[in-house]
């Protein structure tokens, strides 16, 4: 048994209570790699945000859930060498599917989980999510749970279509469970294709997608029904247009590959969403950085030559993220 307080994380209580006092949304990466890991840190030490370092299923059966965590506590020691006096940096278990995941993960040092049971009933969904709370909240970590449906892609988290979170379930889901955080579904999605062509309309000067507005009638009976009460937005990529043109114009096929705009984000994140995760920008700025590398050197075979511009160009997308769409910067002093 490890406790993430011996590690020097914090969970996402404090985090939270401040983000919807302050009107700001806190920044939740997720990484798979030590380019991301490093982009993350440096971004927040140089912004002084606080972050939530997000772990999904896919990035454990890629990197490895001990590594993973073991790289999360060496996060910490290397924010405060960048000069972070006081890093608040949180581990989460993103879409922990069952009880005993999340359990080890509790038990390992991690200091908040989302247990997703937005597939399952209702009922099913509370008493799933009620036992993570119990055990969890023993030893002081947060959990994060999920009604309503996304659509979209994200690694093992697949839904067809969206389902609208329903207001008037929130009060009694949120009661039963004692969950910190509650993720709804008003319009985001997961991956880089977040809606087909024929949802979104065409700017006539550009050619580019639209896509639909997200739903902030929803968001604002969810805040009615629970004043004060954290929300999270998943998917909540907006596939920055001009790595999407990088990668197409340097050997990449992304056609038609849409986001939620910043705009939208930028208003969400002043009212009761305090939380949103971004993944896709991530991966969309490293590929964009490494295709131009390939193309520009193509006798170029050391990884440091490709993933070093990666590491950079993710930085940015960080700091731009936290500075300009969440408002993050320099709340974690
Ligand atoms: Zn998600």
């Amino acid at each position: 048994m490890v406790n993430y307080k011996d590690l020097g994380l914090v969970n996402t209580r404090e985090m939270f209570a401040k983000a919807i006092d302050g009107g700001y949304a806190i920044p939740a990466f997720n990484f798979n790699n030590m380019e991301q890991l490093q982009a993350i840190i440096k971004a927040c030490a140089e912004t002084k945000s606080p972050v939530i370092l997000q772990v999904s299923s896919g990035a454990r059966k890629y990197a490895n859930q001990t590594l993973l965590r073991y790289m999360a506590e060496g996060a910490v020691e290397y924010a405060k060498e960048l000069g972070w006096e006081h890093p608040q940096i949180c581990l989460h278990l993103d879409h922990g599917d069952t009880f005993e995941l999340c359990k080890s993960c509790v038990d390992f040092g991690f200091s908040s989980v989302m247990i997703d049971g937005s597939s399952l009933p209702y009922e099913e969904n509370i008493a799933l999510t009620k036992k993570v709370v119990e055990y969890a909240h023993q030893f002081d970590v947060t959990v994060e749970a999920e009604l309503g449906v996304l659509a979209g892609v994200e690694d093992d988290v697949v839904a067809e279509e969206s389902h609208y979170t329903k207001p008037e379930e929130v009060i009694d889901f949120a009661t039963r469970t004692g969950c910190d955080s509650l993720a709804i579904s008003i319009g985001t999605s997961h991956g880089a294709y977040k809606f087909k062509p024929e949802q979104c309309t065409r700017d006539p000067k550009t050619g580019k997608l639209v896509p639909p507005p997200l739903a902030f009638d929803v968001l604002e009976e969810v805040e009615k029904k629970l004043p004060g009460f954290p929300i999270v937005l998943h998917g909540s990529s907006s596939v920055p247009q001009e790595y999407v043109d990088i990668i197409n114009s340097h050997g990449g096929n992304l056609p038609d590959a849409v986001g939620i705009p910043e705009d939208q984000l930028r208003k969400a994140a002043k009212s009761a969403v305090c939380k949103i995760n971004i993944d896709s920008d991530s991966r969309l700025a490293f590929t964009a950085a490494v295709r131009k590398v390939f193309a520009e050197k193509p006798g170029e075979f050391d990884p440091r030559k490709y993933c070093g511009p990666a590491r950079d160009e993710m930085t940015k997308l960080y700091k731009h993220k936290i500075i300009e769409v969440l408002g993050s910067d320099g709340k974690a002093e």
